[in-house]
């Protein structure tokens, strides 16, 4: 099995993303074009030329530069309503948008920066200038991404479970509740399915605390791989799981959850010279209508069933009455 990549291991690749710095010049003018172009490879820049509005914003999208440098005026889209578009479509990728314009008016410059432009620089420009303006916004840039990237870390870490990799309660409470209002919506069946590791202590008791990580693991890539696309599995704490199903039946869902139980109760563990097998128990709850119950209600009438589930003998499952 590939090794899960640890949350260091990932804020080590968003800390060292690539050092190559794009930046997108676009002018409707050829030969501004070329002074830009000329100024920014001389200093090491790589360089994306676009002539009008519409062509920046295809480069820009397929490219995600660092800094863009743009003219004022130009037909079509111009340089204020590029700015604007960026800013407005590309808000999980921060770029430095510098003006170059030849209008000194300051009016003017209030405006474009409004518009999201972050630096103007004044035609004609002074090469040296330039380049030293572009620096400051790839370093303003890269930083910004990196800290959109750690963000977006932050986020996935707060609704994963660290140890298996499941989305954790706080997950599932978000989208169950969304899914419940679906089915109502559209009239589909949905079911709540809580698992429970079986007589687990003796697990930890027996091999150690790292044997039942290995269990609470395997069970998780088991739920896994037994989930449709379209479901949700998820660890709730300790050794307790749930899973969601929608559009199955009573029968399919029995089905789907029969093939999680056996294969669960099929697979040895070998701890040191020893073997062992664990079983889990399951109670499900369901819902169909146009009124759906509170989300945590019907966890806890999945809940109540996987009681009787463990009170009726263990390794299998119930449905809630
Ligand atoms: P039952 O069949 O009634 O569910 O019995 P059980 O032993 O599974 O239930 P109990 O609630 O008594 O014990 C749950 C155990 O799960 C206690 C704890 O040691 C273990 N556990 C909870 N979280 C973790 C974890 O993250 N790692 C490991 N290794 N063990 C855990
Ligand atoms: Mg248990
Ligand atoms: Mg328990």
């Amino acid at each position: 099995m590939m090794e899960r990549p640890t949350v260091s291991d990932k804020i080590e690749t968003v800390s060292h993303s690539s050092r190559t710095c794009k930046v997108l010049a676009v002018d409707d003018s050829a030969i501004s074009r070329k002074l830009v172009e000329r100024s920014l490879l001389g200093a090491g820049y790589e360089v994306l030329l676009a002539q009008d509005g519409r062509e920046a914003l295809d480069l820009f999208a397929q490219h995600l530069p660092a800094v863009v440098v743009t003219d004022w005026s130009m037909p079509d889209i111009g340089g204020l309503e590029l700015c604007r578009r960026i800013r407005q479509d590309f808000q999980d990728c921060h770029s430095h948008l510098i003006l170059l314009t030849s209008n000194t008016d300051k009016e003017q410059i209030v405006e474009g920066l409004a518009a999201g432009a972050d630096d103007y620089l004044t035609k004609p420009f002074h090469a040296g200038e330039l380049v030293a303006r572009v620096e400051v916004g790839r370093r303003i840039a890269e930083l910004h991404r990196e800290i959109q990237a750690k963000n977006r870390l932050l986020e996935e870490m707060a609704l994963t479970d660290a140890l298996t990799g499941l989305p954790n309660r706080r997950a599932v409470d978000v989208w169950a509740s969304r899914q419940l209002s679906a089915a109502a919506r559209h009239d589909f069946p949905f079911w709540v399915v809580m698992a429970d590791l079986d007589l687990f202590k003796k697990v930890n008791d027996t091999y150690g605390h790292d044997a039942g990580d290995t269990v609470l693991k395997t069970f998780a890539e088991i739920l896994r791989a037994h989930t449709r696309q379209s479901d949700i599995c998820a660890r709730l704490g300790g050794e307790e799981f749930l899973v969601m199903l929608t559009h199955a039946d009573k029968e399919g869902t029995r089905t789907a959850v029969e093939r999680i139980r056996k294969q669960l109760e099929s697979t040895i563990f070998a701890f040191g010279d020893s073997t062992t097998a664990v079983t889990a128990s399951f109670g499900i709850a369901g819902f169909r209508g146009t009124k759906p119950p509170e989300w945590n209600a019907l966890v806890a009438c999945a809940d109540t069933a996987l009681y009787a589930a463990k009170h009726n003998g263990r390794n299998r499952m119930e449905f809630a009455k």
